[in-house]
């Protein structure tokens, strides 16, 4: 296995083969407007429309397509609440690969329902009171199944980057390359495919206000662990960028800047008003960037990745209204 140090654009291209004609090549959308209002040329990457509502399904895809026999009969087995449990149990599904994933008990009934769905086992536990990563890793050795984590994988980040590779074949080289942060599988994966396709891009990565520790780990040049930070971007509700992605981050990543839940929300309101799009909290991160010019975009070609829509109507029509 690679492991992040040494990845390069052309494990993206390899990642791209993998994932061709099973993850969606999703559509880049432009908007007047929006041009108007930042006085930059933006072209959103809208994996709101990508399988599973989310960028997502890449990663888990390609780290499963690169399974041995042995790992295929024995299975994959994830932690997570959000995105990445729809995504590992779709892919899973896909490649005829057993999946388990674990989730907090108090997880939204709809979401262990959709990932039961796609025939993946759901095992719950206390989320207050017990630690994924160790119930992951005992149960992935008891099981002899392997673990593929939601962004601190060398195969993730790849998938991920698949995205941002495909917005640069579509549109060409680019001044600016926004994207969210979490974990920073999307992040890592996007500077890697810039670093191929349009390498004087300028890649930023936008996190939520209340939870920059990517911006403060990448300030101090080690990973900085912050408490679960409260924001409406669920997505980015993470404590630290995975070791991997960090590696690869501090090598082709120029920035991190931050955006406020009103900012998602307003960028919110935005897609919905203007463009008939539902994009998730998490998903407008990037887009908040530019509409605020927290990273100036005036006069510049701007990329900016839309990374999921899955935000449940009842919450959405709240943020909107
Ligand atoms: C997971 C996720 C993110 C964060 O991605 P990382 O790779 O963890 O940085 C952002 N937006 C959406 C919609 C997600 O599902």
């Amino acid at each position: 296995m690679h492991t992040a140090d040494n990845l390069t654009f052309s494990d993206i291209q390899a990642a791209a083969q993998r994932i061709k004609g099973h993850a969606h090549r999703t559509p880049v959308m432009t908007s007047a407007t929006a041009n108007a209002l930042t006085g930059a040329e933006l072209f959103f990457k809208c994996e709101n429309f990508q399988r599973i509502g989310a960028f997502k399904f890449r990663g888990a895809f390609n780290a499963l397509s690169r399974f041995s026999e042995e790992q295929r009969r024995n299975g994959v087995l994830t932690y997570s609440s959000g995105n990445h449990a729809q995504a590992i149990a779709l892919a899973a599904r896909l490649l005829k690969i057993r999946a388990v994933i674990i989730m907090p008990e108090d997880a939204p009934v709809l979401k262990i329902q959709a990932t039961k769905g796609y025939g993946a086992e759901v095992l719950t536990y206390n989320r207050y009171t017990e630690n994924r990563e160790e119930i992951g890793r005992k149960l992935a050795q008891e099981r002899n199944m392997t673990l593929i984590p939601p962004y601190d994988h060398p195969d993730v980040i790849c998938g991920q980057g698949t995205a941002a590779m495909e917005l640069f074949e579509e549109v060409g080289e680019l001044d600016v390359l926004l994207v969210c942060l979490g974990g920073g599988g999307l992040l890592a994966g996007s500077a890697l495919a810039a670093s191929g396709l349009s390498p004087h891009c300028k890649v930023i990565g936008v996190e939520p206000e209340l939870g920059d520790d990517g911006r403060q780990s990448f300030r101090k040049g080690e990973i900085v662990h912050i408490d679960v930070p409260d924001t409406i971007a669920d997505g980015a509700k993470v404590t630290h960028v995975g070791s991997h992605n960090f590696a690869v981050i501090q090598k082709h990543v120029a920035d991190i800047v931050t955006v406020s839940d009103a900012q998602l929300i307003s960028a919110m309101k935005f897609f919905a008003e203007r463009m008939k799009m539902v994009v998730e909290p998490t998903g407008c991160l990037a887009a908040a960037a530019a509409f605020n010019q927290v990273w100036p975009v005036t006069g510049k070609r701007v990329g900016v990745i839309l990374s999921g829509g899955n935000v449940d109507l009842q919450s959405f029509a709240q943020f909107i209204s």
